[in-house]
């Protein structure tokens, strides 16, 4: 990986790691005298000599073993095997990267239940970048406070990256990243894999700790104890085996599935539906955050007819209706007009239902559209990366708003 340490906010990094470390230990550490500040080193070593004072006898992070999930090991390599392997021309091998999800188990042991990939480099590497910084900030002192204590609470207990073809170490750029995360968290764990160590009883896998972080850039590393749940090597390598072989035959495929529904669901037939029958707010123009939060309504009063720019018409007219509705219904009511109340009830209703009938089927047809290619993609999405899961997070997404707008008019309309 290729670092870009340079850009960091060094000092804004250094304090946000010495408070999550005071939060842990609950005393203040901080001074305002650059001389009295003390160095990360010894916070951490006042961190560990809390830990062991709690009771942590045999308190040793950095030589803690590691156990990998079959599922997490699972991404790692089919991840990584995507861009490197035997079919494809060495030179075009490239890295990946990804981060690690688990729990500290009775302060004992580093639990990785799942291996999440992120992003791939180009042919010089993974670029580092901020990303890495705003995921890992997930690593919050006490969540891994709460992880020591109760083995439960989930959080980012590390990374991952291949080395195709190149072996297992730490170049100074995988240095400079695992600092930044076992700074954090003494147990934090890099895990390496390379393709091309793989063999009958070597799953290309191995995981790696700095041994002495307070050193910085000159820490050493070593390789850390790395088991697996219940299954052996052997069988691991067997299920493996099958699951690449799989998603070789059917990557094509499931890009292809990928491409369809972020080029032409997302971009084209999401924007037709919109158009015709406009529900949500235009994010563009209108502000981002009340888009998504805010249940707004469009009735406009009719001494003011100013609809802003971004709203969505078809649910202003829709809305309006309804409102007109029950005005004329209350009318009817005060009136005691029975029979020529429930008489225009239902007339109104049939109206407005063949009005919300129309986004309804159109939006069926679109959702049967995503569910055909996402049944492609289903069995691999552990395969896809940041990038590629976001063309189906910005379908949820746009999808789950315009069926809560879409719900909430037949709400309406069931109460009129
Ligand atoms: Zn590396």
């Amino acid at each position: 990986m290729l670092t870009k340490q340079e850009d960091l906010d060094d000092e804004k990094a250094r304090k946000q790691k010495r408070e999550n470390i005071e939060k842990n230990i609950g005393v203040k550490l901080t001074s305002n005298n650059e001389e009295e500040k003390k160095t990360f080193s010894e916070l951490l070593k006042e961190y560990e000599d809390s830990l062991i004072k709690q009771g942590s006898d045999s308190f040793d992070a950095a030589s803690s073993p590691v156990y990998l999930s079959w599922k997490a090991y699972k991404r790692i390599a089919g991840y990584a095997l995507r861009y490197s392997n035997e079919q494809i021309d060495p030179a075009e091998w490239r890295e990946v990267y990804g981060l690690l999800i688990g729990h500290i188990e009775e302060g004992k042991r580093l639990i990785v239940s799942d291996a999440i990939p992120m992003t791939v480099g180009d042919a010089h590497g993974v670029e580092f970048e901020y990303i890495h910084y705003a995921d890992y900030a997930e690593i919050d002192g006490n969540v891994f406070q709460r992880s020591i204590e109760d083995g439960k609470e989930e959080f980012t207990v590390g990374w991952w990256h291949s080395h195709p073809g190149m072996g297992h170490f730490f170049s100074p750029t995988d240095t400079a990243t695992q600092l930044y995360y076992q700074s954090l968290n003494p147990y934090a764990i890099a895990i390496e894999f390379d393709h091309q160590e793989k063999s009958e009883d070597n799953l290309g896998i191995k995981a790696l700790r700095l041994t002495r972080v307070e050193d910085g850039m000159e820490s050493p590393y070593d390789f850390v104890e790395l088991r697996y749940f219940v299954d052996s090597n052997k069988e691991i390598h067997e299920k493996i085996k099958a699951t690449i072989a799989k998603m070789n035959e059917k990557m094509p495929e499931v890009l292809g599935a990928l491409d369809y529904i972020d080029n032409t669901i997302v971009k084209k037939e999401l924007p037709n539906l919109q158009k015709k029958f406009s529900l949500l707010l235009n994010p563009e123009e209108e502000d981002e955050e009340e888009y998504k939060y805010e249940e707004k309504s469009y009735i406009w009063d009719s001494e003011s007819i100013t609809l802003t720019k971004g709203a969505p018409k078809f649910r202003a007219k829709i809305e309006s209706e309804i409102e007109q509705c029950s005005i004329q219904l209350q009318d009817l009511q005060k009136k005691s007009a029975t029979e020529k109340y429930n008489q225009k009830k239902e007339q109104f209703r049939e109206k407005i239902k063949a009005l919300l009938d129309k986004p309804n089927v159109q939006l069926h047809k679109v959702m049967d559209d995503y569910g055909k290619a996402y049944e492609v993609i289903l069995p691999f999405r552990d395969f896809l990366d940041s990038k590629e899961r976001k063309a189906l997070e910005n379908f949820e997404e746009w999808i789950y708003g315009y069926f809560r707008v879409l719900d909430n008019l037949k709400f309406a309309l069931a109460n009129l």
